[in-house]
């Protein structure tokens, strides 16, 4: 047994650098849980893992470090350009699915069913790791291996909740074939730690995908959906999307009494700021640094005002980019060249939250004591008044945060409050929109 080790373990879980990831679980062998998804959903440890075990757990709990450099020189190489917001790029595109049935099916373009679609198609892999909806509990989310289209169709779209992937490790461990892989910045990180320790659960994983990571929510942001439309039970839905209909898509929440309650992405994104994950906000990976190809939406007026969905397409690694490069000759995506400058301005606001915030609020976090993860590199000397900011965007969050706050937001209709998150969204954009050119 390794008391000191798991003792580190419950300090970063209790100390907020727990991004569940889900790997503790996943390797635990039932020894640690995740046993209140509903609620806070941190893992749980019931028994001690042996020390062997305890040590793989440490060593791949992304929560805790994840080297940036390292594995950006491990994975990609010295001669990959680089950039500290987006991280390797061969290659950055605007595409989507050609097949309608995945585009419009997708949170944005449809890249990653695609990338998955064709790879199964091409019997490069024989399932993939996919986060869909629970049959149990549709309110929850639940990873599995999908090993059809349909299954990986059904997959599609993004979950805005807590939601750990690496739990079920043993799962991907023992299927039988090639897996490709998607996962959210801290998931894929933790899989790439265990890859360079050549451990048996991910040998199977041969691609890793994942869209970009803005920030993620409590499961109070569904509990409180329902409570401004004046429904008290969760365990009334019946199905839940986030990205429902036509990009960007609509949060929508079909209840078992026929009721369906519906709201536009970008007013749903009220519930941000009152029920964010803080965990999220000590990320400092917007792009998802780490996959072979990672994909965000295509945020910009020219792009929202067409819909059908557009994704922008980072690939980073050889075979990521080979495999896009494949898939555009045989038809399969569409993919137009932006520029680096292009899609930083696309994304300035996602970079001024993981590039700058996250980094003040690590010296916040640092200054009071708190342990913070270690990411191997940091972006320092912003000026006093970004500082100043970030204090008062903090404190924001903590007074929204609140049981008081979320009752009074509650209170409101939904469209009206999305509103003015909206409008206050697209200021925020304006404001960071020359990002690249600003004195770091
Ligand atoms: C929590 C979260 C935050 C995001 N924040 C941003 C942002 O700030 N800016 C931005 O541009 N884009 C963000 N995205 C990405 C965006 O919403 C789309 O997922 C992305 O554009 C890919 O679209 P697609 O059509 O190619 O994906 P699809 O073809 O719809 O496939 C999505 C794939 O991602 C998997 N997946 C969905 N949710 C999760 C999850 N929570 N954890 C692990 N796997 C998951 C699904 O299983 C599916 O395989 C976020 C996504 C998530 C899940
Ligand atoms: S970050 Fe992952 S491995 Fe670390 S404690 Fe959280 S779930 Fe476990």
């Amino acid at each position: 047994m390794s008391v000191k080790n798991i003792d580190s373990l419950q300090k970063l879980i209790d100390n907020g650098i727990c991004n569940r990831c889900g790997s503790c679980v996943g390797l635990s062998d039932g020894k640690i849980i995740f046993n209140n998804k509903e609620g806070r959903y941190l893992p749980q440890i019931i028994e001690l893992p042996d020390r062997e075990t305890m040590d793989v757990i440490l060593e791949a709990c992304s929560g805790k470090a994840f080297n940036f450099p390292l594995y950006n020189t491990l994975l990609f190489g010295s001669n990959t350009p680089k950039h500290i917001y987006t991280g390797a790029f061969r290659s950055i595109n605007i595409g989507y699915s050609i097949d309608p049935k995945i585009r419009l099916n997708a949170a944005s373009g449809g890249i990653i069913s695609a990338l998955l679609i064709y790879l199964l198609r091409t019997k490069e892999i024989d399932g993939a790791v996919v986060l869909g909806m629970s049959k149990e509990k549709p309110w929850l989310t639940q990873p599995f291996i999908a090993s059809t289209e349909d299954e990986i169709l059904e997959a599609a779209q993004s979950k805005y909740i807590l939601s750990s992937v690496n739990e079920i490790l043993p799962e991907i461990s023992a299927f039988k074939g090639r897996l490709a892989y998607v996962g959210l910045p801290g998931q894929v990180q933790s899989i790439r730690a265990l890859q360079r320790m050549n451990h048996p659960s991910v040998k199977n994983i041969c691609y890793i995908f994942g869209p970009f990571y803005g920030n993620t929510l409590h499961f109070s942001s569904i509990k409180s959906f329902l409570r401004s439309y004046g429904e008290y039970d969760y365990k009334k839905i019946k199905k839940l999307f986030f990205r429902h209909g036509e990009w960007p898509g609509n949060m929508r929440v079909e209840l078992n009494n026929g009721k369906v309650l519906q709201l536009k992405k970008f007013h749903a994104n009220y519930l941000i700021p009152f029920h964010i994950v803080k965990n999220s906000l000590i990320c400092t990976d917007l792009t998802n640094e780490f996959t072979d190809v990672s994909g965000g939406d295509a945020w910009a007026p020219v792009y929202e005002e067409r819909g059908k969905g557009f994704s922008m397409v980072i690939g980073r690694s050889e075979k990521g980019e080979a495999l896009l490069k494949k898939m555009q000759q045989d038809g399969f995506l569409n993919l137009s060249p932006l520029s680096l400058e292009e899609s930083i301005a696309m994304h300035s606001h996602g970079y001024d939250l993981k590039k700058r915030g996250s980094f003040i609020r690590m010296n916040f976090l640092k200054w009071i004591g708190k342990p913070i993860p270690d990411y191997g590199y940091q972006i320092k000397d912003f000026s006093f008044s970004r500082y100043l900011m970030e204090f008062f965007i903090d404190l924001l969050f903590l007074l929204l945060g609140t049981s008081f706050a979320r009752w009074i937001v509650e209170q409101f209709s939904p469209t009206f409050v999305g509103r003015v998150f909206e409008k206050s969204r697209n200021i925020w954009k304006k404001s960071t929109k020359n990002i690249k050119r600003q004195n770091l």
